[in-house]
C-alpha cells in the first residue's frame, strides 16, 4: 500500500500524525505547525471538523451537537489565540437559561431573587437545614467513595434527591451509588453547600467573578471555532484529511516509523509517522493495533465505557420558541436532559419565521432510544415538552437525529483500575500520546481539551517528547472541574 505522507518530514522536523479532528486534535495540529515543531498530518473520520464540538448545516441553519458554549474559564493565552482567529465573530453573550426544579422553571445560572420567589419556601428551609447539619452526615469509616456518598455528605438530601441523583441517572444511565466519587468531584462544580451559595451569589453585583453569567460563542455556530483552528493549521502547513477513518496502527520497532492505515470510502492508504498523537477514545487504541496487546489490556478496555447521546432536532414553523438559550431538565419524569434553541445563541442563519430546537437525550448505544426512528424520537421530545409545560406551538415540519457514540465518560465505581491499565499500556507504545476528552477519558470542556493540546506541544522538543513534563501537565488536568 502506498505511503501518502512521505513528502512531509522535511527540514529535519519529526512527522506527527494527529488522530481526530476535534478541538484537541486541531489545536495540537495548529500549534505544532505554527511553532514549526513538526510536519503534521491530521486524520478525521467525519466530513466536518470539531468532533462533538463541531457544527453541521440542516435546513439552511448551522446547528451544534447539543448546547455548546466556550466558558470564560478558558486559559487567557488560549482565549487570546482564539480571539485572534475569530475576531469580531467571537461573541460575548449573556447566559439566559432556565432549569426545571420541583415542576417550576427558575433562571439558570441561578439568581438569588429568582430562587426565593419561584421555589417553595420549604425547599430553602430544607437546604438551609442540610447545610447546618452537614457535620452530622459524616460517612461511617469504610463507606465507599461514590457519587452518592460524596454529594450526600457535601450537599445533603434536598439537592441530591431533587436534582443531582435523578440528573445523574439520566446523564450516565447509572444509579448514584454505582458511580465513582470522582465523578462528583470532577463533574459537579457546585459540589458543596458553600460552592452552591457562591454560585448563586455570582449573580449579585459585588460578588460577581469576571465573566460569570456570560459565555463566548462563535457567531456562526460552535463549530466555527474548530473550523478556524483547521484553517489556521492548514495555513501553517499542516495537512488535514476529512472523511478518513483510522483503521489500524502498526507500532514501530526501533527507529522505524509508525504506519497508520486510513480508509476513505473503502480505499485504504498508509501514513508514516515518527510520533502518533491520538485524541480517539482511549478504549479504541488496543483494538486498532496490528499487534494485539496482552489479553488483560483488552479486558480492561472493555470495562471502560462511554455514554452515548441522541440529539433530536425539531424544525418549527414559528420565529422563536422561547427567549431562552437552554432549558435544563434534571427531573426523572422528563426523558431529555436539555433543550436548546440555537437561534438564541448566535447568528446561525435560521430562516425568518422558523426555528430549530435541539433536545439532548443521553442513552446507551444500541438501547431502545438508540434504535428509535426519527419520528419516534420527535414524538418522545414533543411529549416531554408538553409534560414540562412547554408544549410545541405547532407540529414540527421536520425532525433530524444525530448520534454521538461517545458523549460522556462513565466513571463507574472502580473504573480507575482498568483505565489506568489501558493508559499504562499506551505509555509503553513508542512515541505515542493519547490526549483530549476521549483520549484521557475526561469529562472535560473544550477549553480543557485545548489546554491539553497546547501542553502537549510544549512537551515536544526536537524529536523528543518530554514524558516527565507531560506527567506534570496531567496532574494539572486531573484538577479540571467541568463547567455547566
Ligand atoms: C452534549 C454536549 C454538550 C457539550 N457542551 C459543552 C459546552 O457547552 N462547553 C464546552 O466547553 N464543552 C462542551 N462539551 C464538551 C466538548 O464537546 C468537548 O470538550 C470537545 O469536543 C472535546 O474535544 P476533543 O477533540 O478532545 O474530542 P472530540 O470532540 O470527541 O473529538 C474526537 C475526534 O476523533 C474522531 N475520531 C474518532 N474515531 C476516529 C477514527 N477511527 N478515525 C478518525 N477519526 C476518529 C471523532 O470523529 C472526533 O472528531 C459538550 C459535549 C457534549 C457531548
Amino acid at each position: 500500500m502506498s505511503v501518502t505522507n512521505d513528502r512531509v518530514g522535511s527540514a529535519g522536523r519529526p512527522r506527527v500524525v494527529v488522530l481526530g479532528g476535534g478541538p484537541a486534535g486541531l489545536g495540537g495540529a495548529w500549534q505544532l505547525a505554527l511553532q514549526k515543531k513538526a510536519s503534521v498530518t491530521l486524520v478525521e473520520q467525519n466530513p466536518w471538523f470539531g468532533g462533538n464540538a463541531g457544527s453541521f448545516e440542516w435546513e439552511g441553519q448551522k446547528l451544534d451537537f447539543g448546547s455548546h458554549r466556550l466558558h470564560p474559564a478558558c486559559e487567557p493565552s488560549i482565549l487570546a489565540d482564539l480571539k485572534q482567529l475569530l475576531g469580531a465573530d467571537l461573541l460575548d453573550r449573556p447566559r439566559h437559561g432556565r432549569i426545571r426544579l420541583l415542576g417550576r422553571f427558575i433562571h439558570f445560572p441561578l439568581k438569588p431573587l429568582d430562587l426565593l420567589t419561584r421555589l417553595p419556601p420549604s425547599f430553602g428551609v430544607s437546604l438551609a437545614y442540610d447545610g447546618a447539619t452537614k457535620r452530622l452526615r459524616r460517612p461511617a469509616p469504610g463507606t465507599p467513595d461514590t457519587f452518592e456518598s460524596v454529594l450526600s455528605q457535601n450537599l445533603g438530601p434536598t439537592m441530591c434527591d431533587r436534582f443531582y441523583f435523578p440528573y445523574a441517572r439520566k446523564i450516565w444511565g447509572r444509579g448514584p451509588e454505582q458511580l465513582s466519587g470522582i465523578q462528583a468531584r470532577r463533574r459537579v462544580s457546585a459540589g458543596t453547600v458553600l460552592k452552591l451559595v457562591r454560585k448563586v451569589l455570582n449573580a449579585v453585583p459585588g460578588f460577581k467573578k469576571p465573566g460569570s453569567g456570560r459565555f463566548w460563542y462563535p457567531r456562526h455556530g460552535y463549530g466555527q471555532l474548530s473550523d478556524a483552528l483547521a484553517r489556521a493549521a492548514q495555513s501553517s502547513g499542516a495537512e488535514l484529511l476529512l472523511e478518513h477513518r483510522v483503521k489500524s496502527l502498526q507500532a514501530p520497532r526501533g527507529d522505524a516509523p509508525w504506519r497508520i492505515a486510513i480508509d476513505r470510502g473503502g480505499r485504504e492508504s498508509v501514513l508514516e509517522a515518527d510520533h502518533v498523537w491520538s485524541t480517539l477514545p482511549v478504549t479504541l487504541v488496543p483494538k486498532l493495533l496490528t499487534e494485539p496487546p496482552p489479553a488483560p489490556v483488552f479486558a480492561a478496555a472493555a470495562q471502560v465505557s462511554y455514554r452515548a447521546m441522541l440529539l433530536v432536532y425539531l424544525r418549527l414553523p414559528v420565529a422563536q420558541f422561547t427567549e431562552y438559550d437552554a432549558h435544563y431538565f434534571p427531573e426523572a419524569e422528563i426523558t431529555i436532559t436539555r433543550l436548546s434553541e440555537p437561534k438564541n445563541y448566535g447568528d446561525l442563519g435560521a430562516p425568518a419565521g422558523a426555528t430549530t430546537l435541539c433536545a439532548e437525550l443521553p442513552c446507551d448505544a444500541g438501547d431502545r432510544f438508540w434504535k428509535m426512528s426519527e419520528a419516534e424520537l420527535g414524538a418522545v421530545v414533543a411529549a416531554d415538552l408538553a409534560r414540562a409545560g412547554l408544549p410545541l406551538p405547532a407540529p414540527p415540519t421536520a425532525v433530524k437525529v444525530m448520534r454521538l457514540p461517545q458523549a460522556y465518560p462513565i466513571y463507574l465505581n472502580g473504573y480507575e483500575q482498568p483505565l489506568e491499565q489501558v493508559d499504562r499500556f499506551c505509555d509503553t507504545l513508542p512515541r505515542f500520546l493519547t490526549y483530549g476528552r476521549q483520549g484521557l477519558f475526561a469529562h472535560d470542556n473544550t477549553h480543557h481539551a485545548l489546554a491539553m493540546a497546547w501542553a502537549a506541544v510544549d512537551c515536544l522538543t526536537g524529536a523528543e517528547f518530554d514524558r516527565a513534563a507531560w506527567a506534570k501537565h496531567r496532574a494539572v488536568f486531573a484538577t479540571h472541574v467541568v463547567e455547566d
